[in-house]
């Protein structure tokens, strides 16, 4: 498998936070960014684990990291970092977006609910 099958630039995000929570009230730590399909799913500390869930759902195997200042890319399938490179813009979920996130929707002991 090369890069080209799992990875498209051109392919902007799906939003500016978890495509799941977003649709289902609920809330995450860190987003990741599917780097084939544009998917925002949360990471796997977070309550719900949509990136993995995505991956393992979707046969997409690779994200990218959507959190301001981090552009590694992480392989689902192998467990291994992989190179990466530039992705539609834009690259990272709003900086006025708090982490975690969305605001209004975590709770005040969030801590409790990561994995
Ligand atoms: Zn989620
Ligand atoms: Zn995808």
């Amino acid at each position: 498998m090369t890069n080209g099958d799992v990875i498209d630039p051109t392919v902007p995000p799906s939003g500016s936070g978890c495509v799941e929570c977003l649709a289902t009230d609920g809330w995450w730590l860190h987003l990741r960014r599917c780097a084939r399909c544009g998917h925002v799913g949360c990471c796997d500390s977070s309550p719900s684990q949509h990136a993995q869930a995505h991956a393992a759902s979707s046969g997409h195997p690779v994200v990218r990291s959507f959190e301001p200042g981090e552009d590694w890319f992480w392989n689902y399938a192998t467990s291994e970092f992989v190179m990466g490179l530039p992705l539609q813009a834009p690259e990272h979920h709003p900086l006025d977006q708090p982490v975690p996130g969305p605001r209004g929707r975590v709770p005040g002991d969030w801590q409790v609910y990561l994995h």
